[in-house]
Formats: structure tokens, C-alpha cells, sequence
């Protein structure tokens, strides 16, 4: 089994899901008490959540190699950035470690590709939803249509994610307003919807919706399980 490298804290929400479902997903694949060698370096969310609000994405980006340094040095193999945003910065971070990282948006497309989805909608911090990094991603690379939630909504994604998902706040009105955002995603053509920050799985899951989700959370834990139990490289 190869250790997985985690940079988390971003929210430690969120982080805490990605513990649990790797554990699980070890547990049910190989039974007994087998359980994930992770090595886990949580940062500062508040850092990083400035920073990011400044619009200063080099410092983050040093932070953010410097704790994968630290976790490359703790004897992970591979490593995986428990944030869809923070994707942003991944070739700062590539540049600074010899592991390899196993990309969130690659893990997702994979799966889209497989179900044959070809215009998908995409939740997520504004960052996320508005910036090329990870819509040009899906496209460029996967071949994937990649529509978002007009201004306003955009706000009100973004809000809750930092207001109350990434802060333990689960509120029913925000679950009602991301539910109609998801539905008008579906009636503008998305065949299904990215769950595509990590904290949304918190509010929102599949049994909420008819509409198809892809919850970035589980399927990047999912998966960077596989390759931790497989022989092969990325
Ligand atoms: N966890 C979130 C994401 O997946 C948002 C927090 C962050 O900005 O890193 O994008």
C-alpha cells in the first residue's frame, strides 16, 4: 500500500471528510483492520483564506509547497491537495517536490468520461467557478463542456462555502438556494452537476436531487485510494 501524502485545512471540514472516506474505502477493500497510511499536514485556513481574498496566489502557493515538502519528507508516495481552489497553484507546488500529485479535476473528468458526461455544470468557491485553472482543465485536457452559475449565484455559492460550510454551519436556506442553482445548472443543459469544492457534500448530497452529482470529495478520495492500493504510477 502506498502512504497518501494529504495537504488538508482547507477547510479542516472538509479534510475530516477526506480522513473518513479513505479510511472507509481501505477498510471495505481490504477488510480486517486495515486502515490508510496517510501522512497529513493541515494548514492555517485563515492564512491562506486571506491571502486568497488579496488576490496574492504566489504566497499562497509558498505555503502551500512548503507543507508539501513536509509531507513528502513524512514518507508519502503521492500527494493530494484536499481543496479544489488550491488547484490553482499546483504547478508552484509540482515545481517543488519529486511525488507526484494526484489532481482532483483529473479524478473527476476520469469519471465524467467514463459516463460519458459531455456538458456538466460546476459548484464551487468563485475562484473555482469563475477562473480558467480548473474549467480550462476539464475542457482542454477531457474534452468536457463546462457551464457555471451566472454572477449573483456565483455569490451566493461562494458565500456559504466560507460563511457557514467551511465554518460547521448547515443551514436549510442554503440547501434550498443551492438546490435551485443545481436545477437551473440542469434546465441550461448540464447533464449533471460537479460538486466542486470540497465542503458542498456537507449541505448537499444525491438523495437531496434527481439531478446527477459528482462529489469531488468522494470521488478524489475514492480513487486516490485505487492508486494507493495499485501497482501503477500516475
Ligand atoms: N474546500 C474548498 C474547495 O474545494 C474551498 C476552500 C478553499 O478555498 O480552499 O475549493
Amino acid at each position: 500500500m502506498k502512504t497518501i501524502g494529504l495537504l488538508g485545512g482547507m477547510s479542516w471540514e472538509s479534510t475530516a471528510s477526506y480522513y473518513r472516506l479513505i479510511n472507509e474505502a481501505v477498510q471495505s477493500r481490504l477488510g480486517g483492520l486495515h486502515s490508510a497510511k496517510i501522512c497529513l499536514y493541515s494548514v492555517n485556513f485563515q492564512e491562506i483564506e486571506k491571502l486568497q481574498h488579496e488576490g496574492n496566489w504566489p504566497e499562497t502557493a509558498k505555503i502551500l509547497s512548503q507543507a508539501a515538502k513536509s509531507v513528502e519528507a513524512g514518507g508519502a508516495d503521492f500527494l493530494m491537495i484536499c481543496t479544489n481552489t488550491m488547484h490553482k497553484v499546483v504547478p508552484e507546488i509540482e515545481a517543488e517536490i519529486s511525488i507526484p500529485i494526484f489532481h482532483i479535476a483529473d479524478a473527476t473528468a476520469q469519471l465524467l468520461k467514463q459516463n460519458h458526461v459531455a456538458k456538466v455544470g460546476l459548484l464551487g468557491t468563485r475562484f473555482t467557478m469563475a477562473q480558467d485553472f480548473y474549467k480550462g482543465r476539464l475542457t482542454e485536457k477531457f474534452g468536457i463542456q463546462v457551464i457555471v452559475p451566472d454572477a449573483d449565484e456565483q455569490d451566493v455559492i461562494h458565500d456559504v462555502i466560507y460563511n457557514e460550510l467551511c465554518q460547521g454551519i448547515i443551514s436549510e436556506q442554503s440547501k434550498i438556494q443551492y438546490l435551485d442553482i443545481i436545477n437551473q445548472l440542469h434546465a441550461r443543459g448540464a447533464e449533471a452537476v460537479i460538486l466542486g469544492c470540497t465542503e458542498i457534500s456537507l449541505l448537499v448530497q444525491q438523495s437531496d436531487t434527481k439531478v446527477t452529482l459528482y462529489d469531488t470529495t468522494e470521488i478524489h478520495a475514492n480513487q486516490g485510494v485505487e492508486f494507493a492500493l495499485s501497482d501503477s504510477g500516475i
